[in-house]
């Protein structure tokens, strides 16, 4: 391609909202322009690398057995409502109607739309396992799109469907895929730490995250260096942490006045106590929770109570969850214990109908209205203070288990740096990081709500069970610039380079431009991508766009070294001269190496 017949609009200035290096350099380096909040068009440049990352994701997934489909964007709402998720979706789905009133939803993910079209098509276990995938539009309208195509509300991902007899035949798709994952993050250059994911509300087995750091990341990993743990905070456990020092009384537990005291640290200052020997008690709602809360023992008095404020619709429950008094109590975690879509704090309105109490002063003991989910922290604790359900009063000498029964135990507290390893004992650390992929082991929850259904070898009707698989393919080119930048531009990993080879000569006229046109020919003869800066450009200019839009391997042809070229990597600081006879084959010779090597995974790739 000559740079005169591109269209490659470079910037001086960087966009104001362009606040992470991958978003300033894809304006920069005219790769792409934006449309509208959260919405972008890609130019010539940027496409070309879009669509080399693209092709490493399609490459991979029919190695790994999976078959390219085409699925519409746009797909009747009548099949969310069958799966349940017309009402837990919420707003980020967008739904229109069409001229007849007929709903309409705008695919954020397709588990509906595979299910749907296989469910009339396999009959038989002898159609089963198949795996299914396309590359195609999303679109979910997230609240704050930003750092340009890392999170914007149309893009594009790569999205599989796998369905099985048995968990064994899921077991070995699901490990297929986590390797065709790794394969595809490492021919594109980056390096991804694979972690353990929650599962989410709907019983899933398995869940794994592929994660690159980023300082802007939404992802709080927890990690072992000892013995590699590695997980999302939504998911991470800790070995248990007694508090040292803390030991049983025998003292019945007994009121203690604490006026206006509300929050652990008033607390803490007027007993002169420290916040670990405090149990925090919040009052949460979970919407759509699998579980009947108001069967639990106890909690007579509250039945189905309409939450003060909330949509009508969402089927809900309250419940009581205690923490020690200086851990955080992480709703994702919880919300997976109660089989929730989600967990949401209870309004003041709401706590002080279920405590009988002013906020600040809720406590597990004689507590009726709600169940009790205690962590697991809470029941390694001793001599406790809690809030005694009366406004300025707490309860002292409280021993869990003697003096409360929770109805469930579970570990639903955050885990942070700091805390054990659960494996090995060693401290966690923890970096920020941002989701590149995600595999998934969704188990009935489709193929039931759906009814898609087969024949067994028994001729009994099965519900198949099924897996899930994603990339966000602009998040991936994203995270490729990211991990692959510095002060003058982008310096692309040969896999994913618009171009392999930028030819610039100093002037496009004459011997330079004879000796231009031949490297040109021949290189791309030798079926290498070549970019020649054509313009009537100052070098200096020709030269900082090259650096900023990144080119891997430049060849400058000057007068001053005619018969001999310049050829610099991009990735470093000195250039070497070559005859000009000789450059095409050697420059093809580069760029074949630094293809295959990056074409060459090993199996621990993306291994911790
Ligand atoms: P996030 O937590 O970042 O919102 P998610 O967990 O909702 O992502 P999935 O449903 O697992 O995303 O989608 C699979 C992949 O699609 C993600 O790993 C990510 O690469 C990509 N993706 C999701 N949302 C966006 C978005 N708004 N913009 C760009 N890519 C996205
Ligand atoms: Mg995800």
């Amino acid at each position: 391609m000559k740079m005169s017949q591109m269209f490659m609009p470079t910037l001086r200035e960087v966009p104001a909202e362009a606040v992470v290096a991958s978003h300033r350099l894809m304006m920069r380096s005219g790769m792409l322009r934006k449309l509208g909040n959260g919405l972008f068009t890609y130019l010539p440049l940027g496409l070309r690398s879009f669509r080399k990352v693209e092709n490493i994701i399609r490459s991979e997934m029919d190695a790994a057995g999976a078959l390219e489909f085409k699925p519409s964007v746009v797909v009747p709402g009548e099949i969310w409502r069958e799966s349940g998720r017309w009402e837990t979706m919420g707003e980020g789905m967008l739904r229109v109607k069409n001229r007849v009133d007929q709903e309409l939803v705008i695919s954020p993910t397709a588990e509906e739309a595979f299910t749907a079209l296989l469910r009339s098509e396999i009959s038989s276990y002898k159609q089963l396992p198949i795996n299914v995938y396309q590359i195609n539009t999303k679109y979910r309208d997230e609240i704050r799109p930003r750092y340009g195509v890392m999170r914007g509300r149309e893009f594009t991902m790569k999205d599989a469907y796998s369905f099985h007899t048995d968990d064994e035949s899921l077991d070995e798709t699901y490990r297929a895929m986590g390797r065709a994952y790794r394969r595809v993050f490492h021919r594109c250059g980056l390096s991804v730490i694979p972690v353990k994911a929650d599962s989410g509300a709907m019983g899933g087995t398995g869940s794994e995250e592929f994660m690159v750091e980023s300082e802007v990341g939404d992802n709080n990993l927890i990690l072992c260096a000892k013995c590699g743990y590695a997980a999302n905070d939504e998911k991470a456990a800790c070995a248990p942490d007694p508090v040292a020092g803390s030991a049983a009384t025998d003292k019945a537990y007994a009121p203690i006045a604490t006026p206006r005291v509300r929050t652990i640290e008033e607390l803490t200052g007027f007993l002169k106590t420290v916040p670990q020997a405090f149990i925090k008690t919040l009052i949460y709602r979970a919407v759509n929770s699998e579980l009947d809360l108001t069967a639990a023992p106890g909690c007579e008095k509250l039945e189905r109570m309409a939450p003060a404020s909330s949509p009508a619709y969402y089927p809900s429950s309250f419940f009581a969850v205690c923490v020690r008094g200086d851990l955080d109590v992480n709703e994702v975690k919880l919300a997976a214990t109660l089989k929730a879509s989600e967990v949401e704090l209870a309004s003041d309105r709401d706590v002080e109908r279920i405590t009988g109490a002013p906020v600040g002063f809720a406590g597990p003991v004689g507590l009726s209205s709600v169940p009790v989910i205690a962590d697991l922290s809470v029941m390694a604790m001793h001599d406790a203070v809690t809030g005694a359900l009366k406004e300025d009063l707490h309860f002292e000498h409280v021993e869990p288990g003697r003096d409360f029964t929770p109805w469930q135990v579970a570990d639903v507290r955050t885990v942070k740096a700091g805390d054990k390893c659960p494996n090995c004992g060693d401290a966690f650390y923890a970096k920020k990081g941002n989701e590149l992929g995600h595999i998934f082991k969704l188990g009935y929850k489709y193929t039931k709500s759906m009814n898609m259904l087969y024949l067994d070898e028994n001729g009994k009707q099965q519900y198949p069970t099924m897996g899930c698989y994603g990339i966000g393919v602009d998040r991936t080119l994203a995270s490729i610039i990211e991990e692959h930048n510095d002060e003058d531009g982008i310096i692309w990993p040969m896999s994913v380079a618009p171009f392999h080879v930028a030819v610039v000569p100093i002037k496009y006229e004459g011997a330079m431009k004879d000796a231009a046109d031949r490297l040109y020919a021949e290189l791309g003869a030798a079926g290498i991508e070549v970019l020649l800066d054509d313009r009537n450009e100052r070098p200096g200019v020709k030269f900082k766009d090259m650096d900023l839009i990144g080119i891997p391997v430049r060849i400058v042809v000057g007068d001053k070294n005619l018969p001999n070229v310049e050829v610099k990597s991009r990735k470093e600081k000195d250039s070497a001269l070559v005859a000009l006879g000789e450059a095409a084959s050697r420059v093809a010779d580069t760029v074949r190496r630094e293809l295959a090597a990056l074409a060459d995974v090993p199996e621990t790739a993306g291994r911790p």
